[in-house]
C-alpha cells in the first residue's frame, strides 16, 4: 500500500490517496476540497476510488463527502462524526481490511467529539489531532481540552516509528516519526505517559 499526500484548498488541509497497486484501488483520506484535483491525480495513477473516511467532521474535511457519494463511493466514519454523514460507521478500535493491510480505527476525541486516529501499516493518519508540533484547537463546539489530553496519552503510547500524516500542512515539515514527534512537539511532551492502551 503507496501513500500519498496531497495538498488541498486554502487551509492547507491535507487530503490522502491510500493506494493499492496489485488492485489499482484507492482510499482516500479527507478528500475536503478541490475534488476535480483529486480526480486527476487518481485518474493520472489509474487508481479507481472505493472508499472515503473522514477523520473527523469539520467542513473542511468533509464537504465534498456528498459528491463523492454521487458517483457511489461510501463514506466510513466514526459514529459521532454526524457531519460525515457516513454510510460506515465505526467505533474505536474497529477495523477495515484494504490491500493486505487491516485499517485501525481509534476514537481521538478533543478537537471535535467524533475524531479519530487511522492507523495503517506504518502509517498514523492524525486529522487535526495532531499536527507537526502543534494539535489542533480544543476551543470549537464539540471540542474537549480534557479529552484533548486523553487522546495525546494514547498516542503517546504508541509505535515510535509510525509515520505522523496530519490534516493541515501547519508543521516545519509534512510528515515525521511519532518518535520524533513525542521529543520535539511540546503537547505532547506535556501529555501524561498513562492512559488507555492504544494499540
Ligand atoms: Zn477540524
Amino acid at each position: 500500500m503507496q501513500v500519498y499526500q496531497l495538498k488541498i484548498g486554502p487551509m492547507d488541509n491535507f487530503c490522502y490517496v491510500l493506494a493499492c497497486e496489485a488492485s489499482k484501488e484507492a482510499i482516500l483520506i479527507d478528500p475536503g476540497w478541490e475534488k476535480g484535483k483529486v480526480q486527476d491525480f487518481l485518474t493520472e495513477k489509474e487508481l479507481t476510488p472505493v472508499l472515503i473516511i473522514s477523520t473527523h467532521s469539520h467542513y473542511d474535511h468533509v464537504q465534498e463527502n456528498d459528491a463523492w457519494k454521487q458517483e457511489g463511493i461510501k463514506i466510513l466514519a466514526h459514529e459521532l462524526a454526524v457531519d460525515a454523514k457516513p454510510d460506515i460507521k465505526v467505533k474505536d478500535k474497529e477495523t477495515y481490511d484494504f490491500c493486505n493491510e487491516t485499517i485501525t480505527f481509534l476514537h481521538a476525541p478533543g478537537h471535535d467529539l467524533g475524531g479519530m486516529l487511522i492507523k495503517a501499516g506504518k502509517n498514523l493518519f492524525t486529522g487535526d489531532v495532531l499536527f507537526i508540533g502543534a494539535i489542533g484547537r480544543t476551543d470549537l463546539p464539540g471540542s474537549d481540552p480534557a479529552k484533548m489530553q486523553e487522546t495525546l496519552s494514547i498516542i503517546k503510547n504508541l509505535a515510535e516509528n509510525l509515520i505522523v500524516w496530519p490534516g493541515h500542512d501547519y508543521g516545519p515539515v509534512a510528515h515525521r516519526l511519532l518518535g520524533i514527534e513525542k521529543r520535539e512537539n511540546p503537547f505532547l511532551r506535556s501529555a501524561l505517559h498513562s492512559g488507555r492502551d492504544g494499540n
